[in-house]
């Protein structure tokens, strides 16, 4: 899969608060700052397995299986326990569930912005 060249997805400044549990911070070179929950990038895992998780999920709520999103299941906020920066393209985050396969690069970061301006920009083609 080619990686686009695309500006918008370069940090110009990258902060991590493990400790606090706070998330991502990150500046893009377009000025754009997105801000992004442990929690929610546990969700967002691009890792193989969770891609996989993903689309069995996104099959099953297509199959008009409504009732799998009511069942009560415990599920703990996910936290990062460390991140370590991947050369100069990626964050790889290991959760207190124990993952630590998914590797966050700033292309996918920037398009997986929470904002509803990245979600226009970045993601409404892919649904
Ligand atoms: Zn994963
Ligand atoms: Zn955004």
């Amino acid at each position: 899969m080619p990686i686009p060249l695309d500006s918008r997805k370069k940090p110009s400044s990258v902060k991590i608060h493990v400790t606090s549990g706070a998330g991502i911070d990150i500046v893009w070179s377009d000025d754009h700052a997105s801000h992004y929950d442990f929690a929610y990038l546990r969700d967002e895992c691009p890792c193989a397995t969770c891609n996989e998780e993903r689309e069995k999920k996104r099959a099953f709520a297509a199959a008009g299986a409504a009732s799998a999103a009511a069942l009560p299941m415990f599920k703990p906020k996910a936290r990062a326990q460390a991140a370590t920066i991947v050369g100069n393209y990626a964050i790889q985050l290991t959760f207190n569930d124990g993952h630590s396969t998914g590797i966050y690069s700033y292309d996918h970061l920037r398009s997986i912005c929470p904002c509803p301006d990245c979600a226009k920009d970045f993601r409404s083609a892919h649904t």
